[in-house]
């Protein structure tokens, strides 16, 4: 019997793991149907620490990314994990300047510090390749090595005994008279179970079908799939920003995005297209170039078609609505639905990662 086990090693689950770690001695299982941690969303994404510009004032969101972005950069200085606080230009043509006043303004009520507004001089001294008539400067934009956040978040939780149980998926769950006891399908497809006080749901693409095992009063979801196109080398060292377009609010995307890694290769993404059934296919289709071309030309100057390539691609848990294209994180301890003890975190799209210590936090206070 585990005091808790937690379904899914992703960045989340990880998370979770560590502030379990770093606050009490309770028996933790994590259980994982890949060999590893960090295999799935959390490896596919364009591993930027937001700002907390974008999201509804009153949302999850919100609230867990502005937390969760301090939060980060005092663990990677603390815990070594590479980072580089480059901030980000939000760019615009004239006819945009009412929006991007809009995100500005929205930014403020976030409570995002250090934002501003600047003009074409100072984009052209700032971003010589970038062409823009006007742009929200956010500092406290970033980025990080998710692998290395995640590596970081299991080193503390194996620090505290805690189990991991890799190549193992729950396929089965039901109430106890002391917790929930879960069916477990291991590496040879034998199903063993397991009994626990607590379940935290953090298990991603499949987080709303585990819900539904309890019951069909859940969200659901559905895949958006984000692919990414990388630019040749000569465009390596080019930007000192992230550069984003206006947000695309009819896809639920924050835009065709151009932004670098740690070796500084420069990529654009990710795109946005709703996926039919629950297909996790990364597969970068060549049809795409067009598309990237003509969304990175509008704001990159000197782009040629032949500098793009295809590079990868992500899938979004969306929590599908019909009428809301931009759905909050569903975060929930299930006490009201009739299973205290049970947590699920359903749709935990992005800034899922920006908020992983802030949501790591306090669904551990939760448990404790
Ligand atoms: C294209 C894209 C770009 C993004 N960009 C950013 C960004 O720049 N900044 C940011 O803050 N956020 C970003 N995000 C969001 C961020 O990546 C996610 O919010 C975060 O990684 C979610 O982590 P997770 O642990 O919930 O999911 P996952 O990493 O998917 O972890 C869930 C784990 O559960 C396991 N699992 C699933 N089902 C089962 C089962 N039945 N039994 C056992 N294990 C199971 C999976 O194998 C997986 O390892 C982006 C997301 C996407 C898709």
């Amino acid at each position: 019997m585990f005091d808790t086990v937690i379904i899914g090693a992703g960045v989340i689950g990880l998370s979770i793991a560590r502030a379990l770690a770093e606050q009490t001695h309770k028996s933790v299982l994590v259980i994982e149907k890949e060999e590893s941690y960090g295999r799935g969303i959390s490896s596919r994404n364009s591993e930027v620490i937001h700002s907390g510009i974008y999201y509804d004032p009153d949302s999850l969101k919100a609230k867990y990314c502005t937390k969760g972005r301090d939060l980060l950069y005092d663990f990677c200085k603390k815990e070594n994990v590479w980072h580089n606080p480059c901030g980000k230009l939000v760019v615009g043509r004239s006819h945009q300047e009412a929006e991007l006043n809009a995100l500005y303004q929205n930014g403020l009520a976030n409570g995002v510090p250090d934002i501003n507004i600047i003009e074409r001089q100072d984009i052209q001294k700032m971003e010589p390749h970038i062409e823009a008539d006007f742009a929200l400067h956010v500092e406290c934009t970033g980025i990080i090595s998710a692998h290395e956040l995640m590596t970081a978040f299991y080193r503390i939780s194996q620090s505290s005994d805690h189990d991991y149980l890799f190549k193992s998926r729950v396929v089965g769950a039901n109430a106890a008279s002391n917790g929930y006891i879960l069916d477990i399908e291991n590496a040879d497809g034998e199903i063993e179970q397991v009994e626990c006080s607590w379940v935290i749901n953090a298990s991603g693409l499949e987080s709303d079908l585990i819900a539904q095992m309890m019951g069909s009063d859940f969200p659901s979801l559905r895949y958006s799939k984000g692919c990414y196109y990388k630019l040749a080398s000569q465009w390596r060292n080019a930007f000192n920003h992230l550069i984003y377009p206006l947000p695309d609010k009819a896809h639920g995307s924050l835009g065709i995005h151009l932004s670098f890694d740690e070796t500084q290769t420069v990529k654009l993404g990710p795109s946005a297209h709703w996926v039919d059934g629950r297909i996790e296919d990364y597969h970068v289709e060549s049809s795409l170039l067009d598309q990237f071309y003509n969304e990175g030309k509008r704001y990159i100057k000197g782009l040629e078609k032949d500098h793009l390539s295809p590079d990868y691609a992500g899938i979004r848990p969306k929590i599908w609505t019909a009428d809301n294209p931009m759905p909050d994180f569903y975060i929930s301890h299930e006490t009201e639905k009739g299973f205290p003890g049970w947590v699920n975190l359903i749709g935990i799209e992005s800034p899922g990662l920006t908020a992983s210590i802030a949501i790591g936090n306090d669904v551990a206070n939760q448990i404790i």
